[in-house]
């Protein structure tokens, strides 16, 4: 049995992070990781990938004079590259490809069973991240053997394909992005299935909408806010990806449909309610639109009124086709990418802290247990707001920063 002052589960950015900052109060503890450390960015993107943040929003404490103030993109390879560099000028006490089976309470704090060995912690962070266990919907298990089906955390690129047309279900940022390079690239027939979930603002009022989300969110802390100016449209890094939208995934000529609801046989089944989902859709984002316009008011933020907006990128409700079938066979459809998100499993915890949802019961971010902490795991951190969109890369500095300091305000009791 080994003891120490915290354990950090997760070895991505935010358990990295939250290891600067107990190391900076001399607080002995380790990070054990279920895969590699950086797994998600080692692992779990595709070749092609781009951040949908710019590098002005990515937060590293210690390392950010590192890391080019502009609008410009991170491919795989550079943030990976900026990641592994974060892990060698932090180099936490970290223990690899290892499974917890089991968090529980003990009498000196929490007892931690791995499969290499048990641990006793006064402080235990879960920084196990947003987006840890690909969700597939159950009506995958209906399809016919002969359609190649596979999670978008495993798309790597289009070689994978097996022979035949696409559909990609989801319509959240790595759906457009994989739609539109398939398309692109292979020329196949692409299907995007748009289901409930909203595709958020890429942009408002020339500045990235993952900045808006958080400010939303609560967190406040980090950079000057950098806009987007006319300039960064000659750079095509720029371009492009404020281009991966569903309004661009039209005009490559992706047909979009509605949600798939069912299969039977080899007829996959779409929702009839297209136009009113997008309606929806555009309705979630008025309000969000709203809701960043009150922020702005109330904060008194000096923001430039630009043009650059994601709303003006609406989809064109008259160029959609009304499909609910498609017949696998008649349009040589041979693949799913199913770009359905991921779900928390945290089965793992046994503690009463959760909800009959499964999440975990929070208040100000922090877990109502003692000395249980959860970081950058999109929790709002301002009490008054009922839903959180926000982290990310720029928030994870503020997450882990007052992770630590509630730590510390427990010890201190
Ligand atoms: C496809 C995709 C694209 C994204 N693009 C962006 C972007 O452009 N900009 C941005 O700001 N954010 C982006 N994000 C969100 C991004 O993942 C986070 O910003 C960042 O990686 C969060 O860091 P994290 O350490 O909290 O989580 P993660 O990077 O997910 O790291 C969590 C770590 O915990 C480990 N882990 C999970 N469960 C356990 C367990 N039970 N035991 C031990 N270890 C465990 C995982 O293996 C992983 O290494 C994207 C996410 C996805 C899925």
């Amino acid at each position: 049995m080994r003891y120490f002052n915290t354990i950090i589960v997760g070895g991505g950015p935010s358990g990295i992070t939250c290891s600067y900052y107990l190391k900076m109060n001399n607080i002995e503890h380790l990070i054990i990781e279920k895969g590699e450390m950086l797994q998600t960015w080692k692992h779990e993107r595709w070749d092609s990938f781009y951040l949908v943040t710019p590098n002005w929003m990515t937060n590293l404490p210690g390392l950010d004079h590192e890391i080019p103030y502009n609008n410009e993109y991170m491919s795989k390879d550079e943030i990976l590259r900026v990641f592994e560099r974060y892990l060698d000028f932090v180099c936490p006490n970290y223990m690899e490809n290892t499974t917890i089976g089991r968090i529980s309470k003990c009498e000196e704090g929490y007892l931690v069973e791995t499969d290499r060995g048990e641990f006793i912690a006064e402080h235990i962070i879960i920084a196990t991240g947003m987006y840890n266990n690909p969700f597939v919907p159950e009506i995958s298990q209906k399809l016919p053997v002969n359609v190649f089906q596979m999670h978008s955390s495993d798309y790597r690129n289009p070689e994978q394909l097996k022979p035949g047309n696409v559909v990609v279900v989801g319509s959240g940022w790595s759906g457009v992005q994989i739609a539109l390079e398939l398309r692109k690239l292979t020329g196949r027939d692409i299907y995007l299935s748009i289901g409930s979930m909203t595709p958020l603002p890429t942009v408002y009022r020339n500045i990235n909408g993952v900045y808006w989300l958080n400010r939303l969110s609560g967190y406040k802390k980090g950079k000057a806010i950098l806009s987007y100016h006319l300039d960064d449209f000659k750079n095509a890094n720029i371009a492009n990806k404020l281009n991966q939208n569903l309004k661009q995934c039209q005009m490559e000529g992706v047909q979009i449909l509605g949600r798939m609801t069912d299969a039977e046989g080899d007829i996959l089944i779409f929702s009839d309610s297209l136009h009113k989902s997008i309606e929806d859709a555009d309705d979630y984002l008025d309000q969000v639109k709203i809701r960043i316009e009150e922020h702005i008011a109330i904060e008194k933020m000096q923001v430039p009124s630009g043009t650059l907006d994601h709303y003006n990128n609406r989809l064109d409700k008259d160029l959609l086709r009304r499909i609910t079938e498609l017949d696998l066979n008649r349009s040589k459809i041979g693949n799913i990418i199913w770009s359905t998100g991921f779900k928390r499993d945290y089965s793992w915890i046994d503690l009463p802290i959760f909800n009959e949802k499964g999440l975990p019961v929070v208040e100000d971010g922090d877990s109502i247990s003692e000395n249980i902490y959860f970081c950058s795991l999109g929790l709002s951190v301002d009490t008054k707001l009922k839903s959180a969109f926000g982290v990310g890369l720029f928030a994870i500095n503020e997450s882990a920063e007052r992770t630590v300091q509630m730590l510390l305000d427990n010890t201190k009791k």
